[in-house]
């Protein structure tokens, strides 16, 4: 039996498009209100309801917001792979990146801890952007 890949990042809107685009250059763009300036992970209206968002790179720094330590598996994918954490970035401009830390084990990551990004290329060739302590 062939092994499962894991999935590949889904492409819905423009703004996904234009965020994994991105990530396959090693860029970390995040967007900007033209309106009230809030920054947010890729989308395609800000949360003003305001359509006029504008991209900017990030500097690819933050800290672990929160995390979780998957014990189970659930997508076949993955079974050799647990404990993996699966954790909540908050980057340095402000929106929150869903990710993996890496780099340190499981019981070494804090809430509050300084990373920085690593852009990690799978077996099934998406580039993943994923985050190691600084
Ligand atoms: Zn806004």
């Amino acid at each position: 039996m062939k092994a499962r890949q894991k999935p590949k990042p889904l492409i819905i809107t423009e703004a996904d498009r234009v965020f994994w685009n991105g990530i396959a250059q090693r860029k970390l763009l995040i967007t900007r209100c033209r309106s009230c300036g809030q920054t947010s992970h890729p989308r395609v209206m800000c949360s003003c309801n305001d359509p006029q968002l504008e991209w900017q790179e990030a500097a690819g720094s933050g800290c672990v917001y929160t995390f979780i330590v998957y014990h189970r598996v659930y997508h076949p994918a993955f079974s050799g792979e647990t404990p993996y954490n699966v954790a909540w970035v908050q980057l340095n401009e402000g929106p929150l990146l869903l990710t993996n830390i890496i780099g340190c084990g499981n019981n070494d990551i804090r809430i509050g801890m300084p990373v920085r990004i690593v852009y990690v290329e799978e077996a099934n060739g998406a580039v993943l952007p994923k985050f190691e302590p600084v």
